[in-house]
């Protein structure tokens, strides 16, 4: 994937495309890759880069969801259970099984939670992970020799599903690709046109890159701009009602130590009501989230001081060490596009479940949902897309299609694993640079030649996406990313073409940015 060439494409095109998508995240990309792998010809315009809102920003988990079990949403349940299962199918080097204990302090949560988990077990059907089990109080500290042993009685285990979700993002894109779609990142929709009848029939855009405008003619334009998609729907009707009442969520970075035995921690109750996990994740342990109603969803949310309190001392009530402020590597936040009903007051209690509505002009928007989800999200927009196009009738292919960089054994690649089959690209560059193969930073094994490897095949543009979303560098560990930054400039310049001018100016814009994930030094 060059961006020169998918730039070149998208402004050479006269002719209308069959679909444009806005936004290229889990959603956008999920309908790019169902409408190409139909046969239909998509250009998919991303204002940043792909993944750089809330689908590099969830918990990282492929699940059904316990506690849409809990609400009563078994339809729910029951389409995410059936799309982990799929996904584990499709993307192999990506999502793996994942032991998660809660852990009982009362009498009745192992009968309770043990019968509530056999029946997400049951719902999974063949797509099941394993059977969930009530382990006794010495099974429960075998798995997580750090929780709070005061009061212990046991625990449940159950299997779900966990993944990179801005790795999964850029094999989707990939896969996009492969299947003749048109995917630019860093093109801003900045308008809709209309025809005669006042109906959508384009958009127009701006290359942030080159600063040209260009206008790209669609037979139907679908708007997966996620908790943005309410200016997108704006642009063709300045008084639609808004669809989205956004949600920021938090989640704390700490080393591996706080769970050793790779198994995670499901919190059923937190004090507010709420659902909370620990979880290993690229050798460190990701806590979260909080659920806090925002009035407007910024690109780059962050974190309040009463989230980051609430999750600490919610983990200091499950862990016999309790981590501080100090032991945090990194917060990201990331920004739910819930479906409003009726007046919101708490977004906790707001439906998972996707939506697509179509606007008077024709503008289809797909939102809310859930990246477990997002591939029969995509069947259904896509269905409906083509109806409201005219487009001729053809089946969806996702189901089986696999996603770019697929392998069933790619543990075999080490550290870099989760690269799937390109990892002997990787490797590739390795042994003609053998350079390439030192690490970046002592604290975390990204390699020299994964920031090459980001800009020749997955489209990087900046220190940012590398250390982002191509790499999980500054997810994982803030002030090592930033330590990073200045090696990953001259490797990308060396790749794009760029000057020392530029370098300086991508380590200073990572630098502040990098500032917001840490809470020390700040
Ligand atoms: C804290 C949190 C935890 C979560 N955890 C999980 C989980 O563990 N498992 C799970 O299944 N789901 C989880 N989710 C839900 C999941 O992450 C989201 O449902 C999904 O990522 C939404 O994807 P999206 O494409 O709709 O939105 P986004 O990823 O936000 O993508 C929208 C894109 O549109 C672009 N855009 C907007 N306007 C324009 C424009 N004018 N021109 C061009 N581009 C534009 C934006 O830049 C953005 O990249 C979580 C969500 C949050 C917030």
């Amino acid at each position: 994937m060059k961006r020169e060439d998918m730039v070149g494409r998208a402004r050479a095109r006269e002719g209308p495309w069959d679909m444009v998508i806005v936004g290229g995240g889990a959603s956008g990309v999920g309908v790019a890759v169902d409408a190409a792998a139909r046969g239909y010809e998509v250009l998919l315009l991303e204002q940043a880069d792909f993944g750089k809102g809330t689908s590099s920003r969830s918990t990282k988990l492929v699940h059904g969801g316990v506690r849409y079990l809990e609400q009563g949403n078994v339809s729910l349940v029951l389409e995410a259970l059936k799309e982990r299962g799929l996904l584990r199918q499709n993307a192999p080097h990506l999502v793996s099984d994942l032991a998660f204990v809660v852990p009982n302090y009362e009498w009745w949560e192992a009968p309770f939670y043990g019968v509530g988990l056999k029946v997400y077990n049951l719902l999974s059907g063949r797509y099941g992970f394993g059977a969930s089990e009530v382990l006794s109080r010495e099974e429960t500290l075998a798995r997580l020799p750090t929780i709070k042993t005061d009061g212990l009685r046991g625990g449940v285990v159950y299997y779900d599903g966990q993944f990179d979700d801005a790795r999964l993002l850029i094999n989707l894109v990939t896969t996009a690709a492969e299947q003749g779609a048109t995917l630019v990142n860093y093109a801003a929709v900045t308008g809709l046109t209309k025809d005669d009848e006042g109906f959508v029939d384009g958009v127009l855009a701006r290359d942030l890159e080159s600063g040209a405008t260009f206008r790209a003619a669609a037979r139907v334009v679908v708007n997966c701009g996620g908790p943005f998609c309410d200016a997108v729907r704006r642009m063709a009707e300045p008084q639609a009602t808004p669809l989205i009442a956004p949600s920021q969520g938090v989640h704390l970075v700490f080393d591996g130590s706080f769970l050793p035995k790779g198994n995670a921690i499901m919190v059923p109750h937190t004090s507010d009501g709420r659902v909370m996990f620990a979880i290993p994740w690229h050798g460190h342990t990701v806590v979260g989230t909080t659920d806090t109603p925002l009035d407007e969803a910024p690109l780059e949310p962050r974190a309040r001081p009463e989230e980051v309190a609430f999750i600490l001392e919610t983990a200091a009530r499950y862990l016999e060490k309790p981590p501080t402020r100090a032991d945090v590597k990194s917060v990201f936040v990331g920004v739910r596009p819930l479906v409003r009903t009726g007046d919101v007051k708490s977004t906790a209690s707001l439906s998972r479940d996707h939506t697509i509505h179509i606007d008077a002009s024709g503008l289809l928007t797909l939102t809310g949902g859930k990246w477990t989800t997002y591939r029969n999200m995509a069947e259904d927009a896509v269905n409906q897309a083509a109806t409201l196009a005219r487009l001729p009738d053809r089946d969806c292919a996702t189901r089986t299609l696999n996603v770019h960089g697929f392998h069933p054994g790619s543990a075999k690649f080490g550290d870099l694993h989760f690269y799937g089959s390109d990892a002997l690209l990787v490797e590739e560059l390795v042994r003609r640079e053998p350079a390439l193969g030192e690490r970046l930073h002592p604290a975390l094994p990204t390699v020299a030649a994964e920031v090459v490897f980001a800009a020749r095949h997955e489209m990087a543009r900046t220190v940012e996406d590398a250390l982002a979303r191509r790499t999980r560098a500054l997810f994982l560990n803030a002030p090592a990313a930033a330590e990073m930054a200045p090696k990953v400039a001259e490797l990308l310049a060396r790749e794009l073409g760029r000057d020392s001018a530029w370098r300086g100016e991508q380590v200073r814009q990572f630098h502040e940015l990098s500032a917001g994930y840490r809470l020390t030094g700040r």
